[in-house]
């Protein structure tokens, strides 16, 4: 340990000096020159430090917080914060209708249930999304199916949509994923093409559009997150836009037990739908009005950034950046995502990669993992609702053709992310983030061995 720390000492010494000697001393300049060009991995300087943090906030939050306290309205019957909030989202994404809820689950959970699906329905989902898309779908006994993964956008293949409907398919629900609009010209045909409605897991796509409008309008319903780490945060949260009036107001009384929106008198009335409490508070609808102050500035930082990076990136050999369809006007970059291929990096295994690029202070990730083979998913095969609902034939083959996702088992490996906020940064950073790559692969062998 001593030593080492010495001989660091020693390096950066003669670095630095090698600096202004370089010209007379040709052969100290070089050995000073790769001690500073060494990855962090093998005890060289990091290279980047001092992301962004998140969430972003100031007195507008502090007051927002305060205002819903001190009016002593906390829930939304009485209160006018989430109300207000649905009115500026619906603005913001040109909706024609908003609903708060408590969490993205609770938007589609909403969705869902105020189409009321339920046990014999089959629900059409990636595999590369979070573990949610598959959960609301199961909660309500209904199959999800699986349609592989473009791996060159991260999305859904729209091309492999089509021959995953069934008579029992009831919707196609598609996913943003990273905040990149999914090929919703193709989802939208095979939809109206069969009469099955869309519906978006928007979740991750704050802001995002297709041809010019925002994603989470385009299906009959598009579902939101404003949990902790998403671009548009109140810890917990999430809404349903729809540009149907009647499916909004099913949604609404869903998301209030089932009961109509118009209380009279003195009596509550059923509206006829099922429904739970999946209501919003007063502080989170409040703490979204003052958030979005800032939501659009930041997208657009996300948007420049993100630019750059693809195209510093994309000069980099292994190194693909998620595609953007045609279609695509702005993605949202709740992630910015790559796929990573070892063969430009000495062989070097992913893990190895993510190891050497955290040592440079770039906080990375592998991203999902296989959800479609993972034993949480495989075991509702042997679900005993699940056998007595579909069947043990139909349960099989489900069983059989969810280990046919090749290329979503490709992408688990090759993909990498890095979060949102690290996007809000100066350029200079988007620079380092480069530079810490292009080091790592030029020193992979070295690397690959440690
Ligand atoms: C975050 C997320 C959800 C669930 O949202 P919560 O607010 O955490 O319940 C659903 N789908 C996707 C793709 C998500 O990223």
């Amino acid at each position: 340990m001593k030593s080492s720390i010495t001989r660091r000492r020693f390096l950066e010494t003669t670095s630095f000096a090698g600096a202004g000697l370089s010209l007379s001393l040709p052969q100290f300049a070089f050995a000073a020159e790769s001690a500073a060009d060494k990855p962090a991995k093998l005890g060289g300087k990091p290279l980047c430090a001092g992301f962004p943090k998140w969430p972003v906030f100031d007195q507008t939050e502090e007051k927002a917080l305060l205002d819903t306290l001190h009016s002593g309205e906390w829930f939304r019957g009485g209160g006018g914060a989430v109300k207000g909030f649905e009115e500026a989202y619906q603005k913001l994404t040109g909706a024609k209708h908003c609903l708060a809820t408590a969490s993205g689950t609770a938007a589609l959970t909403t969705v869902l249930g105020a189409l009321d699906i339920g046990p014999g329905d089959e629900v059409l989902i990636p595999p590369y999304t979070f573990v949610a898309t598959y959960n609301v779908v199961v909660l309500n006994y209904a199959l999800p199916v699986f349609v592989d993964t473009d791996l060159e956008s991260f999305q859904m293949d729209a091309n492999k949509v089509e021959a995953a409907i069934r008579k029992e398919t009831r919707i196609i629900l598609p996913v943003h994923i990273g905040g990149s609009p999914v090929n919703l010209d193709k989802i939208l045909d095979v939809g109206q093409k069969h009469a099955i409605p869309v519906v978006e897991d928007a979740c991750q796509a704050h802001l995002a559009e297709w041809r010019g409008r925002k994603v989470g309008t385009w299906g009959l319903a598009g579902c939101f997150s404003f949990q902790a780490s998403k671009n548009l945060n109140s810890g917990e949260g999430g809404a349903v836009l729809t540009n149907d009036a009647k499916l909004a107001e099913v949604c609404y009384n869903f998301h209030n037990q089932g009961r109509a929106r118009q209380v009279s008198g003195y009596n509550f009335s059923y509206s006829g739908t099922r429904g739970s409490n999946l209501r919003l508070s007063e502080f989170q609808g409040n703490l979204l009005v003052a958030q979005m102050t800032r939501v659009i500035e930041q997208t657009q930082r996300r948007t420049e950034n993100a630019n750059y990076l693809t195209e510093m990136l994309s000069a980099i050999p292994g190194i693909k950046p998620a595609k953007l369809y045609e279609g695509v006007t702005r993605s949202a970059y709740h992630l910015y995502m790559f796929r990573y291929d070892k063969s430009q990096f000495a062989g070097m295994a992913r893990s190895k990669f993510l190891d050497a690029l955290s040592a440079e202070g770039v906080p990375c990730s592998g991203g999902y993992s296989v959800m479609n083979k993972d034993d949480y998913v495989s075991g509702l095969a042997k679900n005993k609702h699940f056998l007595k609902v579909y069947g043990e034939q139909r349960m099989k083959d489900w069983l059989e053709q969810n280990q046919n996702c090749p290329q979503n088992e490709r992408l688990c490996q090759e993909g990498v992310w890095f979060t949102q906020n690290m996007l809000l940064g100066p350029r200079t950073q988007m620079e380092q983030i480069a530079e810490a790559i292009r080091r790592i692969q030029k020193h992979a062998t070295e690397l690959a061995r440690a």
